[in-house]
């Protein structure tokens, strides 16, 4: 018998590593365990709806799953359904993969008022995360404010501004489409505390900000260097030379008048306060200049009038019952993802959340060399284990052929022309099963 090995979450690190253990172990045994019925983690609950081509990871990620040696056990949730020591017991090795799903505060006063929402749940409610289906965000109003310049901060803004034609053809949830297209929404400003340069976004997602049917994209020519200076790699002073003609061109275009919404890019701008009573009504800004690569105050404020603010400014780890928590990097602690003997982390919960999809695989291939080189299987008994412990608890475990008819349900509901109609709540997946089941019978 080879390697009993139980992976926690089920994101694009979970399967990587998964992958990586069935090359270098080919007789293991691998539990992917996760608290949602849905496997994929971010793909399908993170990347924008309207990027449908980078979910294509998806049909690999499904390959492995289907794999012999490989079992996935959804709607199990480690620390509420099992404790991970329990799994530590039935497994010769435990991944961590849990990902990186809360959101870093705004930090500043009045962000805990009604109207202020993490990045997370946002991008969650939009893209029918059961965690976030009644978050309601408030979007009667016609300022939105998201405080953070990176690809998730273009994300938000994109899925604001797009049109409900330009949306058809993609997953958005309904509930959100309706909310967005009700909303009287016009100005969504996209602010930084440091400048063009140090601004986040890759080339690619910034440059479709000039190709939306009914938004403008709005930059003061005076906000912008006339070279990109400042020591970096020859890639990132070629992206950042790029971003910089994409918003000279944003500012040197007349702004169509058709158009009815406007996405602002401001720059040099640190929030000091979020506005308002109970619920937003603005937030204040201090005006910021660079010096060593760090914003630092000026002294002169100014104020956006909106009734929404999404904090797009990063992403922390969910701490996990009985392992040790780095609180100041948001990360389990571990030394190159080992984190005690026989348990590791792989992905945003090793290294925090940064880099691409494909990162994750380099920490999958890496966490399946190391479980290799430190374990010998001692008789654990893995899989039989788990699955006595869940039926004794009553957990309605979901197989991975579940999920696929979960999947046939989604695809049959979905609008002429999309890929899915996601289910947002958990009862309405498990209905379609109760469904199947009795059609069955
Ligand atoms: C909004 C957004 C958009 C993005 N868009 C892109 C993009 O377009 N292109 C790109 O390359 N990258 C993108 N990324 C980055 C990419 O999604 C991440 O690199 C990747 O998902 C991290 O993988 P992970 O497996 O570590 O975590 P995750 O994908 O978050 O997976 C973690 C999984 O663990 C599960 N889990 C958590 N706790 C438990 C528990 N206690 N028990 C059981 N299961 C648990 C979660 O439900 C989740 O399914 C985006 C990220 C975000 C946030």
């Amino acid at each position: 018998m080879g390697l009993a090995v139980a992976i926690i979450g089920s994101g694009p690190a979970a399967f990587y590593t998964a992958a990586s253990l069935i090359a270098a172990a080919p007789d293991c045994g691998i539990d992917i365990i996760e608290r949602l019925p849905t496997p994929f983690g971010l793909i399908r609950y993170g990347v924008a709806p309207d990027h449908e081509h980078t979910k294509n990871v998806m049909k690999a990620y499904s390959r492995t799953a289907l794999s012999p040696q490989v079992r996935f056990f959804g709607n199990v949730e480690v620390g509420l359904h099992l404790s991970l020591d329990e799994l530590r017991t039935m497994y010769d090795a435990v991944v961590l993969a849990v990902g990186a799903a809360r959101d870093r505060p705004l930090g500043v006063p009045g962000d805990d008022k009604q109207g202020v929402i993490g990045s997370a749940s946002f991008v969650g409610w939009y893209n029918g995360h059961p965690d976030f289906t009644d978050l309601a965000p408030n979007l009667a109003t016609k300022g939105v404010v998201i405080v953070g310049q990176g690809n998730v901060a273009i994300d938000i803004a994109r899925v604001l501004a797009k049109t409900p034609a330009e949306m058809a053809r993609f997953d958005l949830c309904d509930h959100a489409a309706a909310a967005i297209d009700a909303s009287p929404v016009a100005d969504i400003y996209m602010v930084g505390r440091r400048g063009p340069i140090e601004a986040k976004f890759t080339n690619v997602e910034l440059r479709e900000m000039g190709h939306l049917e009914n938004c403008n994209p709005v930059v003061e020519a005076g906000q912008l260097p006339a070279t990109v200076e400042g020591e970096m790699s020859d890639r990132d002073r070629r992206m950042k030379d790029k971003n910089l003609a994409s918003l000279r061109s944003f500012a040197e275009t007349p702004p169509d008048p058709a158009k009815k919404k406007r996405i602002h890019f401001a720059f040099y701008a640190a929030p000091v306060e979020v506005l308002g009573g109970a619920t937003v009504e603005g937030i204040r800004f201090e005006r910021t200049k660079v010096e060593g690569g760090n914003a630092v105050g000026t002294g002169q404020f100014f104020e956006i009038p909106c009734g929404l603010v999404v904090a797009a400014i990063g992403y922390r780890s969910a701490t996990v019952k009985d392992t040790p928590f780095d609180e100041r990097q948001g990360v389990v602690k571990n030394d190159d993802g080992r984190v005690a003997p026989g348990l590791y982390a792989v992905g945003w919960i090793k290294r925090g959340p940064t880099g691409v999809i494909g990162t994750n695989k380099v920490d999958g291939e890496h966490c399946a060399e190391q479980v290799v080189a430190d374990l010998k299987p001692t008789g654990k008994a893995g899989r039989p284990a788990l699955e006595a412990l869940l039926r004794q608890r009553k957990v309605r475990a979901i197989s991975f052929a579940d999920w696929q008819t979960i999947e046939r349900a989604e695809i049959a509901n979905a609008r002429p022309g999309a890929p899915r109609r996601k289910f947002p709540r958990v009862a309405d997946m498990l209905a379609v099963l109760e469904e199947a089941r009795a059609a069955a019978s």
